[in-house]
């Protein structure tokens, strides 16, 4: 009787203290509208009216053939400063998306390729959008999202870029809650039967909650 007792009382304490599952959002083009300041950016400064359909191939600015290296330098050090960062609005699909992740029980990490000089910003930005998470990471470079999405089990992915996807698919295999890609016309020409392309984050948000029941 008295074993009876205590294995009861283990597996109480394990349902007490089971993790939840994490859900990991990508902060720039997913949460805020990046691309509106970019493209406002270049047509103050340069009156360069940027064709995101044909112009831009992948998210390297110094790989757009439709800038010169002084214009990628300007645009560089207008992301660098926090500028941009600083302007970025918040789409209006993030705060409910996040709102239901919450309500569903879900831990949500954000993991951003900003430097790590923007943390305070980004973390103000956060805040004065009235935004949950429980992590932030600030990781500098994409190429660094894939094995923290590995270290912590992460369930589901939501990012704008194809390539970060499909280094997680490479580096992960197919997340138990899927990969999400926000589509815009640069990423269009991008697919994997593992990412599922997303008009917003909030599509993807209801994916994960009701097709994974
Ligand atoms: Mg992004």
């Amino acid at each position: 009787m008295k074993q009876v007792w205590q294995l009861l009382c283990v597996l109480q304490g394990h349902a007490r203290f089971k993790m939840k599952d994490i859900i990991a959002l990508d902060l720039d083009s997913v949460l805020g509208d990046t691309d509106i300041i970019i493209d406002k950016f270049m047509q103050e400064r340069f009156g360069l009216y940027l064709d995101w359909a044909t112009d831009i191939q992948v998210y390297e600015f110094e790989r757009w053939p439709c800038l010169t290296s002084g214009m990628v330098a300007d645009l560089e050090e207008f992301i660098l400063s926090g500028e941009l960062a600083h302007t970025i609005q918040v789409f209006g699909h993030a705060k409910p998306a996040m709102d239901k992740l919450v309500k569903a029980g879900f831990s949500i990490y954000i993991i951003t390729a900003r430097p790590l000089h923007l943390e305070s910003m980004t973390l103000e930005w956060l805040k004065k959008n009235d935004l949950y998470y429980d992590k932030l990471y600030i990781v500098g470079e994409s190429i660094k999202k894939p094995p923290i999405i590995k270290a912590h089990n992460i369930k589901a992915f939501i990012e704008d870029r194809f390539d970060v996807l499909k280094w997680t698919l490479d580096h992960c295999g197919p997340l138990d809650r899927g990969l999400y890609c926000v589509r815009y016309p640069w990423n269009s020409k991008f697919h994997n039967d593992h990412i599922t392309k997303v008009a917003h984050v909030e599509e993807a948000v209801d994916i994960i909650i009701n097709e994974y029941v």
